[in-house]
Formats: C-alpha cells, structure tokens, sequence
C-alpha cells in the first residue's frame, strides 16, 4: 500500500498562514493504516497548529473532517457542504488523494500536509520498506519475486552488474545486490535459467500520466472498435 510522513511542520504551516478558516481532511485508507494520515493523525496536527498559532496570537479555525478513501470520488462528495466554511483545505491523504480534493474543489486551495513516499510494507510495526516504482511492465514472476527497480541501485533488468560483491552491492557494502538475492531465490527454485533471458530495455509506462481500466468496466471507459 502506499506510504506517506508528515511534512516538516514548518512548510505546513508556511502553506496555510494566511487562511483564518483551515479544513484538514485525512483518508481512511493507506494514510491511515500507515499512521500517518487518518483521523488521529489530523487530530494531532490540528492540535500542534492551534497551539502554534495561538503562541503568536494568530486567531484560526482549524477543522478537521477524515473520507473514507480520499481517491475516490464518492466518499469525497460529503465534503460538499463541509469545505463552504473554510478558506482552504490541507490534507493528509496520499498525494493521490490530494489531487483529487483539489480536482474537486478547484475554487479552493489544496495544500498536502505529507509526502508520498512508496508503494510498500509494513516490516513491522511503524516500519515500512518500498517494494515498488509503479513502472507498469512487472518483471519479478522472473526474477524470483524481488523488484530489480526498487532493490537494484541501477534498476538493472538484467544483472548483476560488474560491481555485485558477496551479495553487496557496490554503492554501499551494507545494502545487499538485489541481483545477487534474486539469483540466490532463483537458484533455490531451481529456475536459474531465468536470469540467463534477457529481457530487452523497458518501456517505461510511468513518465507519463496513465488510467488503469478495469477490464470489467472496459465498455464504460473506451470506444468500441
Ligand atoms: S518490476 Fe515494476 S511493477 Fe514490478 S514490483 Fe518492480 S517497479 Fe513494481
Ligand atoms: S551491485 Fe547489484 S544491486 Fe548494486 S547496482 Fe549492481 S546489480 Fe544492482
């Protein structure tokens, strides 16, 4: 799932100094369960503002309001009648979310309170590793389940490459050459003979802005042939 962290508090409240009416809105979703935007989130934030602006004698309304899932459409249409009260809307959805409350609500301003960091998952508790770049042509079905994009510094699709050392990689001896792991994985499972295809450069999907439509709803969305 997607994993965002809070802005520095500073660049906030940069964005939002000069609005006397501020509406914080969270998302219910991957902010949420990636404690970093969802209603507690919000609550705490909100807090620290005020506390903030009231040491500067700074007289502001700072409400706060959590959607379900901030990318979708349907669960924003309840702010509807939540943002008329308020010069500008911050948020801590991802900066997906954000978009589309701007997208929304084009009148008025939209000001992220995080930033979207990776697609990944949770190691463990409060601790999230990356595990995709979103590039729309998945290659780990051969490369035993590990992303050359993320794991690899040079986001090799055929590797290792000539610095690969004792399962390091060359840009740092404490991170491990994800081609090295993936030819340990493949090894294991008796598939090396994947590491020998070679697979030509990548079209790269994600330079430029994409729509993903559900085959299921492929009628609604394209034009019949
Ligand atoms: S190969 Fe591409 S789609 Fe697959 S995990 Fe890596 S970045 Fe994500
Ligand atoms: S040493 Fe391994 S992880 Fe590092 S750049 Fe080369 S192939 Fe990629």
């Amino acid at each position: 799932m997607i994993k965002i962290e809070q802005k520095p508090f500073q660049e906030i409240v940069d964005c939002i100094q000069v609005y006397d009416h501020i509406l914080n809105v969270g998302c219910g979703g991957c902010a949420s369960v990636c404690m970093g935007g969802g209603q507690k989130e919000v609550n705490i934030l909100n807090a620290e503002l005020e506390m903030y602006f009231d040491e500067k004698g700074q007289n502001k309304e700072i409400g706060s309001y959590t959607v379900e899932r901030a990318c979708n459409m349907t669960f924003l249409e309840e702010l509807d009648e939540v943002v008329k009260d308020y010069d500008c809307i911050l948020s801590m959805a991802c900066s997906a979310g954000v978009q589309f409350i701007a997208e929304r609500f084009p009148s008025k301003p939209v000001f992220p309170a995080i930033n979207t960091v990776a697609i990944g998952v949770d190691r463990d508790i409060g601790l999230y590793e990356e595990k995709c770049r979103a590039c729309g042509d998945c290659v780990i079905g051969y490369t035993g389940g590990i992303c050359p994009v993320t794991r690899c510094a040079k986001g090799l699709f055929n590797g290792p490459c000539g610095g690969t050392n004792e399962g390091m990689c060359e840009v740092h001896k404490d991170i491990p050459c994800a081609w090295y792991d993936i030819h340990e994985r493949l090894k294991a499972q008796n598939r090396l003979e994947d590491i020998y295809k070679i697979r030509e450069p990548m079209e790269w999907q994600n330079q430029v802005q994409r729509a993903v439509v559900h085959p299921d709803y492929a009628h609604r969305y394209m034009e019949e042939e």
